[in-house]
């Protein structure tokens, strides 16, 4: 490599450019072409681009707890070490400069990698994706879809990885530099290890960044939290969802994923992100699509969308909040080969949807008020308004703890601020019929229309499942999905995307006698419950009910 061209293009003005021959001149733009290429190798972070916004919000993230779930070919591998790799080095790529949290930044620090196997995960996939000499990606190499090794070569001891490696340990050591002013202020270190090891293996050092490559067993993840915990360090953990559902992965489920989703459990330290292969601009999508061709809709589910196996049993599994792509011709999902058509059959009748987007209020709009009585717990409301197309736009939802009398003012309320002139109610038809425990022998359907609300029982058939799913399907005239849910409507959201079948066995002959959990159930059958009722706006609106606003009384119109 000849690099005198950078001595030449220092001595440049630019009355010496312009004395340049044609000739002269392209030999100093491709030796400066050269001199940008060998830069681009041995200095791979500095022009790193995150795949997707997502994956710029990892980078961007200062949560002490970070999940990364993704599909193959979603890059929360190569994402996830590229953080270790600004973290350990104090090297900020251009793309994140004015965007990376300089307080994440406090080396030199301790890491710890650890990955499935040494023989087969550590030496043939994760190091190779560090050292500089090496290039992987769908290009030739020096390619745009495509790196070379994340660890930049003055990071190295005398710019060589031997000299940096200890094999015996299995550590690397990397210098580190201020991020701002360049100053070089001692040894990083990374020790590297598998979860084949002994959990009492990983029982020393402190660490203040410990990466999980793929899930770990519960006792390596509680082992490696004590080791961050104590100098207040970072855990991460990157993993694909597996397809057996055997192996355990419910503790993540719980001690991870959930408390980093909103919620009443909410942890302010945990941050989840979900990589879609979709997403990675590195990847060719038209293979992505042929691969996504061959999988059922559950592995697609957990392969190109990263979604976990609990989830993958949804009762509901179309619902989604992100959106994703409709084929008319498959009558599925699908993914877009790279000239925007379908990847499975190549037809262009395709949409984009998502079920979660504004629902605007139609005083002229019947709607259908559902309730779900709890003794001992907030009462559980929820608000459908039905158009013309009787297409359903889930519009409001309401928790109340309190007597049907205090249900009662907020329901008005709620009626009145929208303006809707035909609500029709409906209620769980169990509960319905039971005590209410107000006064023993009424049951909750009288107590609520003593109070005026007058709540029909609803129909329970599981049938109502399925025209629920049918709902959450595209239709092709509108390229809408008949039923749509409000932004507004958290737990309808929460619970749509995480009520489930029971048992994880039945997965492929689901029919409407297997059982639901009950965890995260009552959105959604409430849902249900409107689908059993298959509400139509003619008829709807004719025998809905209305408000006397003179007397302040609610009354269903059969009683005018
Ligand atoms: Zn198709």
């Amino acid at each position: 490599m000849d690099l005198t061209a950078l001595d030449q293009l220092q001595g440049l003005t630019a009355d010496s450019l312009a004395m340049l021959s044609d000739a002269e001149m392209l030999t100093l733009t491709n030796q400066l072409l050269q001199v940008q290429a060998l830069d681009r190798q041995t200095n791979q972070l500095k022009y790193y681009l995150p795949v997707s916004e997502t994956a710029t919000a990892i980078h961007r993230s200062t949560k002490r707890i970070i999940g990364v779930g993704g599909g193959n070919g979603s890059s929360k591998t190569d994402s996830c070490l590229v953080e270790l790799c600004i973290r350990a080095t104090g090297e900020i790529p251009l793309s994140l400069r004015d965007s990376y949290p300089r307080e994440k930044l406090r080396g030199p620090i301790n890491c710890r990698v650890v990955v499935e196997s040494i023989t087969n995960t550590l030496e043939t996939i994760i190091l190779p994706k560090l050292k500089w000499e090496h290039w992987q990606g769908v290009d030739q190499p020096g390619g745009v879809r495509g790196h070379y090794g994340w660890l930049p070569k003055h990071c190295l001891q005398k710019g060589d990885w031997s000299a940096s490696w200890t094999g015996r340990t299995r550590t690397l050591d990397v210098r580190y530099h201020d991020p701002d002013t360049g100053e070089y202020r001692g040894l990083s270190r990374i020790q590297f290890m598998s979860y084949d090891q002994d959990p009492a293996d990983f029982a020393s050092g402190d660490f203040h960044f410990i990466l999980h490559d793929e899930p770990p067993k519960e006792a390596i993840w509680v082992e490696n939290l004590v080791r961050a915990k104590r100098v207040d360090g970072t855990m991460m953990l990157a993993m694909t969802w597996p397809d057996d559902p055997t192996t355990p992965v419910d503790w993540i489920i719980d001690r991870v994923y959930e408390v980093a989703q909103p919620g009443k459990e909410h942890d302010e330290t945990y941050a989840w992100f979900d990589l879609f292969a979709t997403d990675n601009q590195n990847l060719n999508q038209t293979a992505l699509a042929e691969l996504a061709r061959s999988l059922s809709l559950s592995e697609r589910q957990r392969r190109i969308y990263g979604q976990n196996l609990r989830l993958s049993n949804r009762v509901h599994p179309l619902f989604t909040d992100v959106p994703k792509v409709w084929c008319f011709a498959c009558v599925d999902l699908t993914i877009l080969n790279e000239e925007g058509r379908c990847g499975t059959c190549q037809s262009d009748a395709v949409c984009a949807f998502t079920h979660v987007q504004p629902v605007v209020g139609n005083p002229a709009y019947p709607v259908v008020c559902l309730l779900d009585p709890h003794p001992r717990k907030p009462h559980m409301l929820l608000w459908v308004q039905v158009d013309p197309n009787d297409d359903w736009g889930v519009i409001h939802e309401l928790e109340c703890a309190g007597s049907p009398g205090e249900v009662q003012e907020r329901v008005q309320a709620i009626d009145e601020d929208y303006g809707w002139s035909s609500v029709t109610r409906v209620m769980d038809p169990n509960m319905g019929r039971s005590p209410s425990g107000v006064t023993r022998d009424v049951t909750w359907q009288d107590a609520f229309e003593r109070e005026g609300l007058v709540f029909d029982l609803a129909e329970d058939g599981a049938a109502g499942r399925q025209v629920v799913n049918d709902y959450l399907k595209p239709d092709p005239q509108t390229h809408r999905p008949r039923c749509t849910v409000d932004p507004r409507c958290l737990r309808t959201i929460f619970q749509m995307k995480r009520y489930c079948f029971d048992d994880h066995k039945l997965t492929k002959e689901k029919d409407q006698k297997q059982t639901t959990k009950q965890k995260n159930d009552d959105m959604p059958t409430l849902l249900k419950y409107l689908a059993n009722r298959s509400p139509d706006f003619r008829s709807l609106r004719a025998v809905g009910t209305v408000w006397k606003r003179d007397t302040g009384r609610y009354l269903p119109s059969s009683r005018k």
